[in-house]
């Protein structure tokens, strides 16, 4: 899959992992629009149907006031206004990344560095093998910084997935100083041509301080040796865990300047409004999203799709995305 923009293949990936929020969320905005009726029923369905599906109470509110002041006549014009207002949501975070999006540089810092930051379980580890999956399929040599050094396991998987996929990893022993590793890595991507680096860095929340240190550190060492901090900070976010994640992906903004999201689990989740959630209440951009359980499974967003994939009618959704 191409790691960036739309394509039939991202697009389909992203339809069919947002199958699930289609039949139970998404899909009853078709059913509210099928009636031409432009009134407060249809403006009540709409509302239940974007806070129930994640979205978040103050954007539902600002979404609706946005496409009611253009005094919509018909379902189809507000039908438009809708895809036009979510879409908007999600264009307008640009993020202050230098490796995707629009602050991007071309061509990339090399060695550019990725610190991947988030809770433990929201698929941290997978979402780092996805990207040196499909770094790699676009011929570019990835090195992994087993950067969580709080849990064993956390190593063992990224050193798992690095012999299955075929990555270069960096790792200490369990317990080891995580900036140490973040040091070894980007010297040893220096000294042997990697294209990019993916620190990998833990997710343990209940020491808020201790994660402040432990990340402002890692950038530190970073600098230090590249003469600039991380390329992106990418915060990995659990789609089903909806405001919830939300609120403790805040202790991960306030610890270091994240510059961008991986939604994971899409697939799993249905409400797909967490979305338009992360855009509005984080101020920042998702650049990838989680759409199934292998390690191809990492679609890039694009905002105009995700947003027409979900505003889809569930009967046109293909019969192999609804098994
Ligand atoms: P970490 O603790 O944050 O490193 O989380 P892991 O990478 O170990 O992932 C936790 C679980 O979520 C694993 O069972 C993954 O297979 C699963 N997972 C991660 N991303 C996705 C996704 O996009 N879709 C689905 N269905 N499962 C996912």
């Amino acid at each position: 899959m191409r790691l960036f923009g739309r394509s039939s293949e991202s697009e389909t990936a992203t339809g069919e992992a947002l199958a699930r929020t289609r039949r139970s969320w998404f899909g009853r905005i078709s059913d509210a629009l099928r009636g031409n009726d432009v009134g407060p029923e249809l403006w009540e369905s709409l509302e239940e149907v974007l806070i129930g599906a994640d979205t978040g109470v103050e954007t539902t509110f600002e979404v609706l006031d946005r496409i009611r002041a253009t005094d919509p006549s018909s379902a189809d014009e507000v039908r438009d206004g809708l895809r036009r207002e979510l879409v908007a949501i999600l264009d307008a975070p640009a993020g202050a990344g230098r490796l995707w999006g629009p602050g991007a540089v071309d061509p990339p810092p090399q060695p550019a560095v990725v610190l991947v930051v988030g809770v433990n379980g929201t698929g941290k580890t997978t979402a780092i093998a996805r990207l040196a999956y499909a770094y790699g399929e676009d011929g570019k040599r990835v090195l992994a910084a087993a950067g969580d050094t709080f849990r064993a396991a956390a190593i063992d998987q990224l050193r798992t997935w690095s012999e299955r996929i075929g990555f270069d990893i960096v790792s200490h022993q369990q317990g080891a100083d995580a900036a140490a590793v973040a040091f070894d890595a980007a010297e040893a991507a220096q000294a042997r041509g990697h294209d990019i680096v993916l620190v990998d860095t833990a997710g343990r929340l209940h020491n808020k301080q201790h994660l402040l240190d432990e990340l402002s550190k890692m950038r530190r060492v970073i600098e230090r040796q590249l003469g600039r901090g991380p390329d992106e900070v990418v915060l990995v976010l659990d789609a089903t865990t909806g405001q919830n994640g939300l609120s403790q992906a805040r202790a991960f903004t306030e610890a270091v300047e994240v510059t961008s999201v991986i939604l994971t689990k899409l697939d799993g989740s249905a409400k797909g409004g967490i979305v338009f959630a992360v855009a509005s209440q984080l101020g920042l951009p998702v650049r990838f999203i989680g759409t199934g359980d292998g390690p191809g499974d990492l679609a890039p967003f694009d905002p105009a799709a995700f947003v027409d994939a979900l505003l889809a009618t569930p009967e046109a959704v293909p019969q192999s995305a609804d098994a």
